[in-house]
C-alpha cells in the first residue's frame, strides 16, 4: 500500500482525498488542513486525520477543539507521496519542504510548470511519470482538451485544434468571483493560456485557444475543432468516443439534456456531491466536414482532474507500468461509467 498525504483539503483536495480512501493499493495518511471549520469536523466523521501546516496552526484547531495528529512536517515523515492540492502557486513555496523529507510529489494545475518533472494527464503521457520524483496534474480545462485530443489521436492524428473556452464563473463555493451579468474575454488578448498548457504535455500540438468567463458555476463548456490526417465519418467519431475512457457522450434528443444543468441535475440524482470526472461530449454537437471535426465538450472543474491525480500517484511509485490498467483501476474505484442514467 502506497501512503497518501494530502496538503490542501480544498475543492481539489478533498475529493482527491476521498478517491484515494477508495483505492486498494493506496492509504490516506491524513490530510492537512489550514483552518477549523466545518470540513474539518467532516474530514474527522469519515475517520480522516488532520494536520496542521504550521504549530501555530495547531493551535487554533486545539482552541475550536478539533484534533489534529500534529503539523505538516510529522505527516510528511509518514507518506510516500504528497499531493499538493495548496491555492494556485503555494505549492512552489512548499516543494523545498517536500525534497527535503524526499517524498514524491503531485501538484496541481494553478502551479507553474515548472514546478515538477512533468506535467501529466493519464490518457496522453502516462508512461513519462513513471518514477519520476514529481508530476504537475494540469488545470480542468486543459484535462479536458488533452483528453479529447489523445483519444482522437490514438485513432487519427490530429494535426490541428482550435478551441473555443467558455469558463465558469466561479465554482460553487466561491461568492465573491464574478462575473456576476457579463460575458468577459478572459483573458481579453488572444490566445489564452490554455494552448500553451496543453503544450506542456503534448508538445507537438498546433493549439490555439480563446476563452471567456460566463455567470455560471456549474461546468466549464468548450467547442474544439480538430483537423485530422485520416479522414473519420461522424459515426466512427462517435464510436471512438463510445469506446474511450473518461468520455461520456450525451444524446440531447434521447435524453433531453441539453446543455450543463441538465448534466449537473442528472449526477444530483446518481452520484456524491454531483461530480462528473468524465469528459463530457454533446454527441449532436459533433460534425465533420472534411478532415474538420468539431463538437461541444462540457468540463466539471472540481472533480475532471481527481482520476489523473490517483493515476498519477500510481505513476509515480510506479505501482503500474500500464496506462491502460491504471486507468482502469481508477475509474472503477471511482465507479466511473459511460452513462448518468
Ligand atoms: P481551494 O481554495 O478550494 O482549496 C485550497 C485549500 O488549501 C483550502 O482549503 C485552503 O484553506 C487550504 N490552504 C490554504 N493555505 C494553506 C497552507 N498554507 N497549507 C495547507 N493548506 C492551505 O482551491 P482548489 O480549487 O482546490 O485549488 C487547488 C489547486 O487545484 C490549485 O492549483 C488550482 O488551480 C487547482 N485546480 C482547481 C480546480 C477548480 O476548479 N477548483 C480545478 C482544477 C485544478
Amino acid at each position: 500500500m502506497v501512503r497518501v498525504g494530502v496538503n490542501g483539503y480544498g475543492t481539489i483536495g478533498k475529493r482527491v482525498a476521498l478517491a484515494v480512501l477508495k483505492q486498494d493499493d493506496m492509504s490516506l495518511v491524513g490530510v492537512v488542513k489550514k483552518n477549523a471549520d466545518y470540513t474539518a469536523l467532516q474530514a474527522r466523521k469519515l475517520g480522516i486525520k488532520i494536520y496542521a501546516p504550521t504549530e501555530d496552526d495547531m493551535k487554533k484547531f486545539e482552541d475550536s477543539g478539533v484534533k489534529v495528529e500534529g503539523t505538516l512536517r510529522d505527516l510528511l515523515e509518514g507518506v510516500d507521496v504528497i499531493v499538493d492540492a495548496t491555492p494556485g502557486g503555494m505549492g512552489e513555496q512548499y516543494r523545498k519542504l517536500y525534497d527535503q523529507f524526499k517524498v514524491k510529489q503531485v501538484f496541481q494545475g494553478g502551479e507553474k510548470p515548472e514546478v515538477a518533472e512533468v506535467s501529466f494527464s493519464s490518457l496522453c503521457n502516462y508512461s513519462e511519470a513513471l518514477g519520476k520524483r514529481s508530476v504537475r496534474v494540469v488545470s480542468c480545462n486543459t484535462t479536458g482538451l488533452l483528453r479529447i485530443i489523445c483519444v482522437l489521436n490514438a485513432n487519427s492524428p490530429v494535426e490541428r485544434v482550435k478551441a473555443v473556452i467558455i469558463r465558469r464563473a466561479a465554482d460553487p463555493k466561491e461568492v465573491k468571483r464574478g462575473p456576476i451579468n457579463s460575458i468577459e474575454l478572459d483573458p481579453p488578448k488572444a490566445p489564452s493560456h490554455h494552448a500553451k498548457d496543453v503544450k506542456t504535455v503534448i508538445p507537438w500540438v498546433k493549439i490555439t485557444t480563446v476563452a471567456v468567463a460566463v455567470p455560471t458555476t456549474l461546468m466549464h463548456m468548450h467547442h474544439v475543432t480538430l483537423k485530422v490526417s485520416k479522414k473519420l465519418t461522424k459515426s466512427d467519431v462517435i464510436a471512438v468516443l463510445e469506446e474511450a475512457p473518461r468520455v461520456m457522450l450525451v444524446n440531447a434528443e434521447k435524453t433531453g439534456i441539453t446543455g450543463t444543468a441538465g448534466i449537473v441535475e442528472a449526477s444530483r440524482d446518481l452520484r456524491l456531491r454531483y461530480d462528473v470526472p468524465e469528459l463530457v461530449v454533446f454527441e449532436d454537437s459533433v460534425s465533420v466536414e472534411d478532415d474538420e471535426i468539431s463538437l461541444f465538450q462540457a468540463i466539471h472543474q472540481e472533480s475532471i482532474v481527481v482520476p489523473e491525480n490517483i493515476d498519477a500517484i500510481r505513476a509515480l511509485i510506479p505501482l503500474e507500468l500500464d496506462p491502460a490498467k491504471s486507468i482502469g483501476k481508477t475509474d472503477r474505484a471511482l465507479e466511473l461509467n459511460k452513462r448518468l442514467w
